[in-house]
């Protein structure tokens, strides 16, 4: 039997990393998505692990080739996109998958894989309170916060395309709710 695909947007700040940990903790058997990008690096990532990592021209070549489920021009200059070839050998051979890409990307995928693929918004509880984690993350200029506040905002009024809807607002209860929805969607 073919593997499920299980696809996480989320606006960044939304707490979507912790809420994947969490599925693995709990023992779930899951095939991760590596996608490639054309970004250069940041600090430890590793090609293969977080990204592949391939030159502007190696990313055309690669649509030119046809080898991407799904890509963007996620930032001027910058492209990520899914390849075909590990999730289709990962769904043959029965794994189930998730995908961390964005919404976008999301939708798209949902497109292709009608049946097999479910996608999960993860929302944080309103755009005041991303902003609030934003600054308390201290990772980011005022400038990127109020772009990412934008982007989310963008991505939330898409939310409603989504199968499932996960408000993170307390942690506990959104850990609890991605659970549930997880195991009934490979249960299914
Ligand atoms: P970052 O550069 O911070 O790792 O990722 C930037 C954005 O690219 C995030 O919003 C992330 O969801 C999106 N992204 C990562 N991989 C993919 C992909 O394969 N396809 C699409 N459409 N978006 C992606």
């Amino acid at each position: 039997m073919s593997g499920k695909l299980i696809i996480i947007s989320a606006p960044s700040g939304s707490g979507k990393s912790t809420l994947i940990n969490h599925l693995v903790e709990k023992g779930f058997d899951f095939t991760f998505s590596i996608s490639a990008t054309s970004r250069a690096p940041r600090g430890k990532e590793q090609n293969g692990v977080e990204y592949y990592f391939l030159s502007l021209d190696e990313f055309r070549k690669a649509i030119e080739e046809n080898r991407f489920l799904e890509y963007e021009e996620v930032y001027p200059g910058c492209f990520y996109g899914t390849l075909k070839e590990p999730i289709d050998n990962a769904l043959k051979a029965g794994k189930n998958v998730i995908l961390d890409i964005d919404v976008k990307g999301a939708l798209n995928v949902k497109r292709l894989y009608p049946t097999l693929a479910t996608t999960i918004f993860i929302q944080p509880p309103s755009v005041e309170a991303l902003r609030e984690r934003l600054i308390g993350r201290q990772t980011d200029s005022m400038e990127m916060i109020e772009k990412r506040v934008a982007k989310a905002a963008q991505e939330i009024a898409e939310a409603n395309k989504f199968d499932v809807i996960i408000i993170n607002d307390k942690l506990e209860q959104a850990q609890q709710d991605i659970v549930r929805e997880v195991k009934s969607i490979i249960e299914a």
